[in-house]
């Protein structure tokens, strides 16, 4: 029998608690995912957890979902980012998968016994996506892909690749086709692993494709239709990258606030100062009008409705209350938030891949303003 959204969410609660956070600092150290834990997050079912029970999902919504996001990356923002990352290339599969390639992989991605990575960017083409030169042309009854892609997450964790290639020199985002590369395929192999600022809890890795066929059954969706594919990953994507952005954020301000009672100055805790009293409350204000987007966005996607431009708003929201909530806490502990035998300084880190990943910021600006503009455009008259 299914377990009910509280049990879930407890069960995530649990690991995070007990397995995830004492070694946090560790893997941040060591730049690692926590391989050992694999086996606690299939058990409580994190691979899964927004997908349908009949698929061998969780059935979480979207806004219990989006929480459990957010209650991982408040211990460790990259584990968070590894699972996000998976759930945007299931995303993809769920919605324009053939039957065929949902039976041979879904189950297994749901449970955790694979791990998806999504990849659409390359050296010279991250927000310009269109600009990618990867390319797959038909060989026989398949397609021979070449190219090198950059800061896959999950590259080499993975057993399951969604990567965009080119398939239209010509067409730009109209010419983009999206493939499924199993870990493994001959021509394949995993490139350069990055030594990272922040989220180092996960793995970023080049992909690199040398002559490497696949089948034609592992081609996602219409050919050159892979960019409204992409799209559609990456709006999931940036309210899981806002949800992150909570946890980080929420991380930072609970440590924060901690430190400023028992941290005495002048006689009296921190917290007796209005100065350290007025940057509590902009976090605070901050941190929960961030947990509103959050929820309303995903309650949204809950709807059915479209979400597109919500999700963009929620994420630059994001961005900007967590790199400031983090920033804050940096300041309210003072030199020794600049060390890092405190955890602000990690939680900044993090924070920092709020305003990058996915889209970053002045992008999505790009769009909102667009958006704004339309709405609020004079209608001919007569
Ligand atoms: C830790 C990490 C993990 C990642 N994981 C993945 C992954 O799994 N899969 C994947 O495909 N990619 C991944 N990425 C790549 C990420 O999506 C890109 O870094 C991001 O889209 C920005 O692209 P870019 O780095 O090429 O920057 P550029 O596109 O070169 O942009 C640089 C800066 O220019 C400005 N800018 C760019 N375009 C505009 C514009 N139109 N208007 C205004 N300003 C603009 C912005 O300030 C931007 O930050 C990851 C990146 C990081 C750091």
């Amino acid at each position: 029998m299914a377990q009910t959204a509280e049990a879930m969410l407890a069960g995530v609660k649990l690991f995070t608690a007990q397995k995830l956070k004492p070694i946090a600092r560790d893997l941040d150290v060591q730049g690692r995912f926590p391989e050992e834990l694999l086996g606690d997050m299939r058990e409580a079912g994190l691979f899964g957890l927004y997908y349908p029970v009949e698929c061998g999902g969780g059935g979480l919504d979207s806004v219990a979902t989006h929480q459990a996001l957010a209650e991982l990356a408040k211990a460790s923002a990259g584990v968070a980012l590894t699972l996000h990352v998976h759930y945007m290339a299931v995303d993809v599969l769920l919605k324009f998968g053939t039957d065929g390639q949902k039976q041979k992989y879904l189950a297994k991605l749901l449970a955790g016994q694979h791990i998806a990575a999504f990849t659409i960017s390359e050296g010279h083409a991250g927000s310009d996506a269109a600009a990618i030169s990867a390319s797959a042309r038909p060989d026989g009854d398949g397609w021979i892909l070449n190219g090198t892609k950059y800061f896959c997450t999950n590259g080499g964790l993975a057993d399951l690749y969604m990567v965009a290639f080119k398939t239209n020199e010509q067409a730009g985002s109209k010419g983009i086709s999206l493939f499924i590369v199993e870990k493994g395929a001959p021509g394949f192999s995993i490139g350069r692993c990055e030594e990272k600022m922040g989220c180092r809890s996960s793995v970023t890795t080049g992909l690199v494709f040398e002559n490497c066929f696949v089948p034609g059954e592992n081609l996602l969706g219409a050919v050159d239709e892979g960019f409204k594919l992409a799209m559609y990953g990456l709006t999931g994507g940036r309210l899981g990258m806002a949800s992150m952005g909570l946890g980080i954020a929420e991380a930072a301000l609970e440590s924060a606030a901690e430190y400023a009672n028992k941290r005495v100055a002048f006689g009296k805790p921190l917290t007796a100062l209005f100065a350290v009293q007025e940057m509590l409350a902009d976090m605070y204000v901050a941190l929960e009008s961030t947990r509103l987007v959050v929820n309303s966005t995903a309650a949204l996607r809950d709807s059915g409705r479209d979400y597109s431009l919500e999700t963009s708003v929620a994420k630059i929201h994001t961005a900007r209350a967590a790199e400031e909530i983090c920033y804050k806490a940096v300041q309210i502990f003072g030199g020794h938030g600049y060390m890092k035998q405190n955890p602000v300084e990690r939680y900044a880190r993090d924070a920092r891949l709020m305003d990058i990943g996915v889209g970053a910021s002045e992008v999505l600006k790009m769009v909102v303003g667009g958006a704004v503009a339309r709405k609020y455009a004079t209608k001919p008259t007569g």
